[in-house]
């Protein structure tokens, strides 16, 4: 068994019904690109680049893309409420912080697969 491209996993209940998105984590509809443990569900966003799933087999470099690509909404948002310091942070801001993290992770994973070369 090889390792889950990313941990969203498994996209499906106990009923078959789509949970999280395989490649960002969001919301799943019934689309996906699976394997035999998992349907491999996605959400709508993820569905557009369905083709270009097949390339999650070899992460590590999509891993990293996203990563970095987290990492950087993280100082753009921080960056935009002028704070550095973690523990100046209200709730929202913590929050926010999240969010940024993981909308932009999950859209440089869609964009490093986008642009791969083959
Ligand atoms: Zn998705």
């Amino acid at each position: 068994m090889t390792k889950p491209a990313t941990p969203f996993t498994p996209t499906v209940d106990a009923d078959g019904t789509p949970t999280v998105c395989r490649c960002c984590g969001r919301h799943a509809i019934g689309i996906g690109r699976g394997t035999k443990a998992d349907p491999g569900f996605l959400c709508r966003k993820c569905i557009t680049i369905v083709e270009d799933l097949s390339k999650m087999d070899r992460l590590d470099v999509y891993e990293l893309a996203a990563l970095d690509a987290g990492v950087d909404a993280v100082g753009a948002y921080l960056s935009e409420i002028g704070k550095t310091d973690l523990a100046e942070c209200d709730e929202l801001d913590a929050r926010m912080i999240v969010k940024a993290a993981w909308l932009g992770c999950a859209e440089g994973l869609r964009r490093a697969l986008n642009e791969a070369p083959f």
